[in-house]
């Protein structure tokens, strides 16, 4: 027997787009519709579906001027009609075609935070939208109902837990707490996020790491022990979040990200990558960029400042010799949908690498991989890796409240006592890209 489980639908669209229509159809009044094809995954738990451009329509958009098998939508905005609809006057007025999924919108343009209504056309069956979410630098996340294991961090009486918390975050607190966050790594950068955002309260957090635990992550993983030696670093991490936030849905994933037949619940909130390789790091920023999702990226680099390596071999770990000195360094960046992908936004400190980030195909090996890792890199700490995550995620939490005006990169370089350097700005992508498209 099939067990049928009742799949949530949610509308999501960038800040960038939905402004875009809004303003036009506010500039030309007898504008009544807005349309666009839509992007749609499927996981378990949710039809996600992702509209990424609009284009005003004076009469009603028909299901015959469109492809056999696509999923559009319509937004209907309502202040120009003189009554509301009822479910069966959306099919009426747009005649989908049967194999095509349609989703209506109905939005008061003078008045778009005042609420919504939406319906889902399918096979001729109708039924409601659950949720219409608004990414961008105001990020607007609506929801008409919240099935009750999305809501698992909330149901639990936390006026203590959290007392502390909750008056620094203010108006964020409840989207903090309703978040799912997908957070790839489970290591050294990967188990801090895991804590900081656990300590915060989010209420789902999926983790993926491919990798098992060595004995030289001890140094930095947190919640890894020497039992743990051998054992999935997903499933560790997971196991003793567990016991820490027995509150919080914690799905531990032991695949990579690279995995084509990666399945993942499209209904993330944020993704975190806590990668040290660009390959994993290109994967997450292309599925951020389809999925619509804020990406954070969190990357520190230990480096020998004009040292000379002892031994040069590069079968042999690297050797400061005495006397030189050592460069910290951190890249935060946190990029939010239809404004880049971490491909186009750049960052990296050399020609060499950005040109690869931009132009290289996926499956490319990294300039890093083509020289010995021991020429540059000295290995990692722990200091560094903690610095970085806290700075990554106070800045999604400065996303949250709505400070941020748009994406942006924190540089940390910390090469001698009194030189510790930030460098902070926002960002933008360059087009074209292989990876994103801005509109
Ligand atoms: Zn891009």
């Amino acid at each position: 027997m099939m067990l049928q489980t009742e799949r949530t639908y949610v509308l999501r669209t960038t800040e960038t787009t939905w402004s875009a229509a809004l303003s036009q159809s506010l500039r030309e009044p007898d504008c009544c519709y807005a349309v666009g094809s839509l992007d749609c995954l499927t996981s378990a738990q949710a039809n996600l579906l992702c509209l990424r451009e609009l284009q005003s329509s004076r009469t009603a958009p028909q299901g015959q001027d469109r492809a056999e098998l696509e999923s559009w939508c319509v937004i209907v905005w309502m202040d120009r009609l003189t009554s509301p609809w009822s479910a069966e006057q959306i099919s009426n007025r747009f005649r989908p075609r049967h194999a095509q999924q349609l989703v209506v919108l109905c939005v008061d343009a003078q008045s778009p935070t005042a609420g919504w209504s939406g319906w889902i056309v399918e096979r001729g069956e109708i039924r409601r939208l659950d949720g219409f979410q608004i990414v961008g630098r105001n990020p607007v996340i609506s929801e008409r109902q919240v099935s009750s294991s999305d809501r698992s961090g909330l149901d639990i009486p936390n006026e203590d837990r959290y007392s502390r918390l909750q008056p620094v975050l203010g108006s964020t607190y409840n989207a903090v707490r309703r978040a799912t966050v997908l957070l790839i790594g489970a290591s050294r950068s990967g188990s801090v996020a895991a804590m900081e955002l656990a300590a915060l309260g989010i209420a789902r957090l999926i983790q993926i790491d491919p990798d098992l635990v060595e004995t030289h992550n001890l140094d930095g993983m947190f919640w890894a022990t020497p039992a743990d030696i051998g054992r999935s670093k997903a499933v560790v991490n997971g196991q003793r979040l567990h016991q820490y936030r027995p509150d919080m849905a914690i799905h531990p994933l032991t695949v990579s990200i690279r995995d084509a037949n990666l399945r993942l619940p499209a209904l993330c909130d944020l993704m975190v990558s806590c990668v040290d390789d660009e390959i994993a790091r290109r994967h997450a920023a292309r599925l951020a960029s389809r999925w619509l999702l804020p990406h954070l990226d969190i990357a520190t680099q230990v480096t020998a400042v004009g040292a000379r390596m002892n031994p040069e071999s590069a079968a042999e770990p690297a050797r400061l010799e005495s006397s030189t000195g050592r460069e910290l360094r951190a890249d935060v960046r946190l990029i939010l949908p239809g404004e880049g992908c971490l491909v186009c936004v750049g960052g990296q400190a050399t020609k060499e690498m950005e040109n690869f980030e931009r132009f290289a195909p996926l499956s490319s090996l990294t300039p890093d991989q083509m020289q010995p890792w021991n020429q540059q890199r000295l290995g990692s700490l722990v200091t560094l890796n903690a610095l970085a995550v806290s700075v990554g995620i106070q800045t999604w939490l400065q996303y949250q409240s709505g400070e941020l005006a748009g994406s942006i990169w924190h540089r940390l370089t910390w090469r001698s006592p009194t030189d510790l350097a930030i460098e902070s700005g926002y960002v933008r992508g360059r087009q074209p890209c292989e990876h994103c498209v801005i509109r």
